[in-house]
């Protein structure tokens, strides 16, 4: 039994959904069919989840809907139509559309969520019905009467551990089960999303629930390439990474797939797999647990600018007891997460999301570090990207920080900080967002040649 999840492009016009139902029939073990919202037809076209927020948005502020109403359900007739469902099945749709954008307006989150989920929703409810109308044996599904119970933090759903029970359950129903993505219900039974781009995550979450062979990922790139595309045209496709390796490439920028949905396959043991829509034929990118890496020690170079450091110096500071505990217990107290600590004998950097570090929290953070600490420098610097270079065989090859130090000094990009965890399946360089795609076309020459 395999799951496959369709992103929103996968979706965007019935010519799409078309390709969707030919990808279904290539595979009998294509049992649990995973679908996102309508995405972009074209580079400057609208997702149906942002037409969603765009709507719920007037809804709140008390605006004319009139537009963004339509914009809604023009989306979906334009797709049913193109599909040639009966004429009465598309106005029961819609209908039920209309009647799910009518609902009041409550708590704000909780409103957004329920307005938000629309759009995979009716999406599952289309594709469901093109299929029984090609004459497959297809139901659509909903997350609540299957069970998958979430976390009551809108926006940002966490799954709960019993929805694991609930959803293997879907091993024993018959045919095939159209699922919207991206979202569950809370035990209470509202409807909470996950993050955006989260429908990756409840693909991942039933692959692991029905113990899939395999969850297979389909989306609009024929696979994950070693660097951002954007910044190398044709750049090398890695054909096989390790969970690991994938994780860290999210961190830093990758996205073809949501970096909280590799957790559930993971844990669960199940490989996956990213292909192409468009493209099935094309081998895609497989997601593994463990891999040679022998040849290719770098697997893929990836950059994300938006961070700050806060840099904190004092005298002898390797030798005060609780020094960095304290620092940190700060940061926890005014809900700060971190994301990395370089350290010299007596600096200490903490690295942060820089949306995070308002000019307000900065303020505070740097008035409470000096009273409370009594350093003798603290300052934030903003303004930084990181720039990484991934792969399981670094550790076992020596000279490859050389390499990248040398490409940079060559292209005149000076390294703030350079940061290797112990587990070295990554090399992460601080250095200037400005100096960003110098950086990045710099390493891909050195480690995958022009
Ligand atoms: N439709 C949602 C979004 O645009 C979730 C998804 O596509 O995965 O973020």
């Amino acid at each position: 039994m395999k799951v496959a999840k369709f992103g929103g492009t996968s979706l965007a016009t019935a010519e799409q959904i078309k390709k969707v139902y030919q990808i279904i029939l290539a595979d009998a073990e294509r049992k649990i069919i995973v679908v996102s919202a309508p995405g972009k037809r074209f580079k400057e076209d609208i997702k149906v989840t942002d037409l969603l927020i765009a709507y719920a948005n007037n809804r709140i502020n008390l605006e004319d809907t009139e537009k963004s109403l339509y914009a809604i359900l023009h989306r979906y007739r334009e797709i049913a139509e193109e599909l040639h469902l009966p004429y009465h099945i598309i106005q029961q749709l819609l209908a039920d559309l209309r009647d799910d954008l009518q609902i009041e307006v409550m708590d704000l989150n909780k409103y957004m969520d329920a307005i938000k989920s629309i759009g995979e929703n009716y999406s599952a409810k289309l594709v469901a019905l093109f299929l029984q109308n090609e004459g497959l044996d297809a139901h659509y599904l909903n997350p609540k009467e299957a069970g998958l119970l979430v976390s009551h933090e809108f926006g940002n759903a966490q799954v709960l551990s019993e929805s694991y029970d609930n959803l293997r359950l879907l091993r024993e129903k018959n045919g095939i089960l159209v699922f919207p993505g991206f979202f569950g219900y809370s035990p209470d039974g509202d409807v909470v999303t996950f993050p955006r781009g989260g429908s990756d995550i409840t693909g991942s979450i039933l692959a692991a629930a029905i113990d899939a062979e395999l969850y297979e990922n389909f989306t609009d790139v024929d696979s994950v390439y070693a660097v951002n595309p954007n910044i190398i045209p044709n750049p090398k496709k890695i054909q096989e990474l390790t969970f690991g390796e994938m994780r860290e490439l999210s961190y830093a920028g990758f996205s073809v797939f949501n970096e909280e949905a590799l957790i559930p396959a993971f844990r669960a043991g199940i490989p996956v797999t990213i292909k192409n829509t468009n493209n099935p034929a094309a081998p895609g990118t497989k997601i593994v647990f463990s891999r040679e890496a022998y040849h290719n020690p770098v697997v893929g170079i990836a950059g994300d600018s938006g961070f700050c450091t806060i840099n904190v110096s004092k005298y002898l500071m390797n030798r005060e007891i609780g020094f960095g505990r304290r620092l940190l217990m700060i940061l926890e107290e005014e809900g700060l997460s971190f994301e990395h600590t370089p350290s010299g004998i007596d600096h200490l950097s903490v690295i942060l999301r820089e949306d995070k570090c308002t000019k307000e929290v900065e303020s505070l953070l740097l008035e409470r570090i000096k009273n409370e600490l009594y350093v003798d420098y603290v300052a934030v610097e903003r303004n930084l990207s990181l720039v990484m270079i991934v792969g399981e065989g670094m550790q076992r090859t020596v000279g490859l920080a050389s390499k990248a130090t040398t490409a940079l000094s060559k292209a005149n990009v000076n390294i703030e900080m350079i940061n290797q965890g112990s587990s070295e399946l990554s090399m992460m360089f601080g250095i200037k967002a400005e100096d960003e795609q110098n950086a990045i076309e710099a390493l891909y020459r050195a480690f995958f040649g022009n």
